[in-house]
């Protein structure tokens, strides 16, 4: 023996890092994880990433939160971060009851005397299935509104938008492993090796079998590396780019007119639609040669079986819908769609996004994406949940944000999301959060947005808690608890039933069981689904209607879920960014993630070897801009836009094109944020983090 400490228990769960939901092993002694593995199913087939497989001790990290905390009498908020060492000066610790009463009596108070409407709550998209349920209802039944809504309005709701609007369903048509099933693999929009990065594993072994690789992107990442094609083109020019392709396909009568006629409504318009946009007129405007897009486009329309895989790249712009739009269209026109290796395929960030949108963490739907305007649906979610319910649509993040801002909304519950560090041009979000009556926020660190609360909930970690989660799939795969939460930090399942029996509700639940049988009731989509199925068996795939269900990777094969069952097409017409360059602010500003570093960082930053690898905030930025700046790599430039100015240290990455800069907004010190537009998507409501205008300069401070 060397000393090795070896493991008492091991625990079968999955990554609670992103939407892949790789599916892994914690290793536990003594209530600690002493290491992570992988483990076989058909997501990951034991391959974990740096995340999965590294950044789990953010759980014993010492700065969680053990106690409920009540901000002390005359500690004023501002629009400052609080230093976490700063904590006691601003919060004293209280006991459950007392946090729970004082929590609830607030939301009760402005609920009773300023309207239902007054209150908000951001739900978790890393939460499971059950707690996303619970919180939704909590908040259409408890605080009798629909504001409520999840980081999905940051992430894909413009995907989702143009999903059900053209095709009837949000969540993908195929799963990612069908990429070893196609010919041609479009990938756009997005960077996997950093932000799905198991899933790349899998485009590039495809690759390696045969199949043809487009990458489609304003930055060269790396996964270009192994594409036949790689398209960067202009970072606000997607719609132009599609249309552009779409209109090649036309013009060289390579549409499947078969599968139009059958399976698809407005192709009329479309076709009218796209005579603006030939390649030769589309080239200069997106910056790839003619003869490019209309080798693509036979590429594409003219194989066994495509499949189009997407990222937030596509999403996150004013156009994002419109992007999605033209996506969507493509896939249409070609049949390509319906049969493994084909369909389309929206990357989810988190690992839970897709559920917590699934079970209606949305302001405009209830659970399945029933919608909220519909009176017979409301009339049966009434019936379910036995209370009234506000027949109006909700408030989405940003507006959300803005009715604080003006004053109309004064009461917020956050469970587990940080709109201090993701929400759009930060001084005014954090402005917004100042001036809340009553902030009840409830996660596991003192986050940015913990900062700003009247009291705190310290909640459970993923290995802390059971419960289901829903990957990019659409699989729904078991948490299983691995360990203790810290001190008297509590599971989220027990916390928001709390606060529900003190907003005069009375919930009965004995576990994430109960509740994820009451959900079966709500969703036809995993009715089918049993708790005891999902103990037997790896994963469950929805649809999954009647128990005995095998569960359907492959959706849209005989039809689609909108009235008539056709497929729809909605042409989308080639706009600019919100806010373009010019010579005061002559560089794109474009926002993402890291591979080690997940979203805001609220866990990735208390991971020890993850915030190792990359400790300090950097742009990423062309060697002819930094050369031009009399800049070195290394060096603290700084970066600012109307709204705002950060400091970061310069990264050199020859894949960005010259005059744009990328940075991940997961730094506190230098919050991307800050400087990014709230500009938004008109349908999807998704601010523009992909495109900005920002200048400069050398130097700066942290
Ligand atoms: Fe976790 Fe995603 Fe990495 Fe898999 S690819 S280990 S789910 S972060």
């Amino acid at each position: 023996s060397v000393g090795l400490v070896e493991p008492e228990k091991k625990v079968d769960s999955t990554c609670p890092y992103c939407g892949v939901g790789c599916l892994l092993t914690f290793n536990v002694r003594d209530n600690k994880i002493l290491y992570v593995g992988g483990r076989d199913g058909d997501t990951n087939h034991s391959r974990l990433c740096v995340k999965g497989r590294f950044g789990f001790d953010y759980v014993h990290n010492p700065l969680r939160l053990t106690k409920p905390l009540i901000r002390k009498e005359g500690a004023a908020k501002t629009t400052e971060l609080l230093d976490p060492q700063d904590i006691d000066q601003v919060f004293r610790e209280a006991t459950w009851e007392e946090a729970l009463d004082f929590a609830a009596s607030g939301l009760r108070k402005i609920r009773d005397e300023k309207g239902p409407r007054a209150l908000a709550g951001f739900g978790s998209a890393k939460g499971s299935n059950e707690e996303a349920y619970l919180f939704q209802k909590l908040v259409r039944t408890g605080f009798g509104t629909n504001n409520v809504d999840h980081c999905t309005r940051l992430c894909h709701a413009s995907s989702v938008a143009a999903l059900l609007e053209c095709i009837g369903s949000g969540a993908v048509s195929n799963p990612v492993e069908d990429v070893a099933k196609a010919e041609v693999v479009i990938v756009i929009g997005s960077n996997p090796t950093v932000n799905h990065p198991v899933a790349a594993t899998w485009f590039k072994n495809a690759v390696r079998n045969g199949t043809k690789l487009i990458v489609m992107d304003p930055i060269r990442t790396e996964i270009c590396r192994f594409a036949a094609y790689s398209l960067q083109f202009r970072p606000d020019t997607y719609v132009a780019l599609l249309n552009a392709i779409m209109h090649a396909i036309v013009a060289e009568g390579l549409c499947n007119e078969e599968y139009i006629r059958k399976h698809t409504e407005g192709f009329e318009q479309l076709r009218d639609h796209l005579k603006d946009y030939d390649p030769d007129r589309m080239a200069p405007v997106c910056g790839i040669p003619a003869e490019t897009i209309r080798e693509v486009a036979r590429l594409y329309a003219t194989s066994k079986a495509a499949m189009i895989l997407w990222g937030i790249g596509v999403s996150r712009h004013v156009h994002g819908t419109d992007n999605a739009r033209c996506l969507i269209s493509l896939a249409l026109m070609t049949g390509q769609i319906g049969r493994p290796g084909t369909g389309l395929h929206p990357l989810r960030g988190q690992n839970n996004v897709q559920g917590a949108s699934d079970v209606g963490l949305i302001p405009m739907v209830y659970p399945d994406y029933q919608p909220v305007g519909d009176a017979g649906v409301c009339t049966k979610f009434e019936k379910l949940w036995q209370t009234q319910l506000d027949p109006k649509p909700g408030l989405t993040v940003v507006e959300i944000i803005h009715a604080i801002h003006d004053g109309k909304l004064t009461g917020l519950y956050v469970e587990g999301e940080n709109p201090a560090m993701s929400d759009p041009n930060q001084n005014h979000a954090r402005e917004a959060l100042a001036m809340l009556e009553h902030c009840v926020v409830q996660d596991i660190f003192l986050t940015e947005t913990a900062g700003f609360a009247d009291v705190i909930l310290p909640a459970s970690a993923f290995p802390e808690k059971t419960g289901t989660f829903t990957n990019t799939d659409r699989r729904v795969q078991l948490g299983r608890q691995a360990i203790d939460p810290p001190g008297d930090a509590r599971q989220d399942w027990w916390i928001i039933p709390e606060i529900a029996w003190r907003m005069g509700l009375e919930w009965s639940y004995s576990g994430p069981k109960d509740v994820f049988d009451e959900m079966r009731q709500a969703m036809v989509s995993i009715a089918g689904i049993t708790w005891d199925r999902l103990e037997r068996e790896v994963s469950v795939i929805y649809p999954c209607e009647q128990e005995g269900d095998p569960g359907e990777p492959v959706i849209f094969v005989e039809d689609f879920p909108r009235k008539g069952g056709r497929g729809l097409f909605v042409p989308a017409a080639f706009s600019r960014a919100n806010e373009l360059p010019d010579d005061e602010y002559p560089f794109v500003f474009i926002t993402g993630r890291q591979l080690e570093h997940w979203h805001t960082g609220s866990m990735t930053r208390h991971a020890s070897v993850l915030d190792a690898i990359e400790p300090d905030p950097v742009v990423s930025i062309h060697p002819l801009d930094l050369e031009a700046l009399g800049g070195k790599p290394g060096e603290l430039i700084s970066i600012e836009s109307r709204r705002g100015k950060i400091s970061a240290y310069a990264r050199i990455d020859a894949g960005l094109q010259p005059g744009s800069l990328f940075m991940a907004f997961c730094y506190n010190e230098a919050s991307a944020n800050l400087i990014t537009n709230e500009a938004l998507d008109p349908y999807g409501k998704i601010p523009e983090f992909k495109f900005c205008a920002v200048k400069i300069a050398p130097g700066g401070k942290l």
